[in-house]
């Protein structure tokens, strides 16, 4: 059958192309099966190399001065849509930003803080263990980056991510997988500090050595008793630790950072897949996953991009 033959929409067309791709080479590449537990450890430990950012919620101003310094970096264009074309205002992660200043408030309390997201480095990505294709790698410094070349579109490791962070490039043809990678080709590898860190007015996010920053962290909670919620960190311990750390003086899970256990995603997914490629015939059942995962994806998309026309009166660009 010539698919070409077949009068589609560029959506139809892309959608057939992943639904099929992702098919085959599911089959072809069942590399979660391949993954053990052993290699996962419930508790990872960070290599000595480990670089880390620290970012104090109380001492931030809400500047965003970060913001652009990560576009300027990665050489992302601004998002004007909600502002009608005047300035960046991005309202969460999305294709076009990798960093974002948010802000909580509770207007009955007065209580209020900021908060930056981005990626947060995971010790063990359940983004690099949930992508079938090896498309995301952990590498030295332990900066978690995507590659182009391997890339099916799947969007497996937004469904893994417990911090929502990996997003989609819905208006390109060549779409890429868009998420903070610690600046890593740009900067880290230059021995220069990420661009936020670097550009921050307050050192509200500093940049170092993950072992430096946690003591630094302990030191700060133990100069200031009471400041600082439940006088711990976030992300020495959450989902096997991570190589972004938050300190705060409201709730973490009010200013939107998920409440995880210690043990790694990566464990327990591997523990799983292992089971099932044991028991079940591994590459049908990961065709019928992935094919699964790609259809409730795209009807998400759908979704999404109604919503958006609905919000903003501009149609969607694919
Ligand atoms: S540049 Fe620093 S102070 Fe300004 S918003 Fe970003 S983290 Fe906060
Ligand atoms: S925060 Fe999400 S995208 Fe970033 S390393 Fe962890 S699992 Fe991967
Ligand atoms: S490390 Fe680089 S890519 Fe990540 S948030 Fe900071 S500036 Fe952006």
């Amino acid at each position: 059958m010539n698919l070409m033959a077949i009068p589609m929409s560029r959506r139809q067309a892309f959608k057939v192309m992943i639904g099929f791709g992702g098919t085959v080479a599911s089959v072809v590449l069942p590399k979660p099966a391949l993954a053990s537990p052993e290699e996962h450890p419930a508790h990872p430990v960070a290599p000595p190399d480990a670089v880390a950012m620290l970012y104090d919620s109380t001492i931030c101003t809400g500047c965003k001065a970060c913001m652009p310094a990560c576009n300027e970096a990665n050489g992302l264009p601004t998002d004007t849509v909600l502002s009608g074309g005047i300035w960046d205002m991005p309202t969460g992660l999305n294709a076009k930003t990798k960093n974002i200043i948010e802000l909580y408030q509770d207007p009955q309390s007065n209580e209020f803080a900021f908060v930056k997201k981005q990626c947060m480095h995971c010790l063990d990505p359940a983004c690099v263990t949930g992508c079938p294709f090896g498309s995301l790698v952990k590498r030295d410094l332990g900066a978690v980056t995507w590659n182009s070349s391997l890339c099916i579109g799947c969007r497996y490791c937004e469904v893994a991510c417990p911090f929502e962070v990996p997003q989609f490039q819905w208006d390109s043809w060549n779409p890429k997988i868009v998420k903070c990678e610690f600046c890593y080709d740009q900067r880290l590898k230059e021995n220069l500090e990420p661009a936020c860190t670097a550009v921050c007015p307050t050192g509200a996010v500093i940049f170092g050595k993950r072992d430096a920053l946690l003591h630094q962290a302990k030191d700060r909670i133990a100069a200031a008793p009471g400041k600082y919620f439940e006088s711990r960190i976030y992300g020495e311990h959450e989902a096997g630790g991570t190589q972004v750390l938050y300190l705060s003086n409201v709730s973490f899970q009010k200013i939107g950072l998920p409440k995880l256990g210690p043990t790694s995603i990566g464990h327990y997914a591997t523990k799983v897949t292992s089971k099932i490629y044991k028991w079940l015939g591994g590459p049908i059942l990961m065709a019928g996953v992935l094919g699964f995962v790609i259809r409730r994806n795209w009807n998400r998309h759908e979704l999404e991009r109604l919503e958006h026309e609905k919000k903003t009166g501009y149609p969607d660009q694919l």
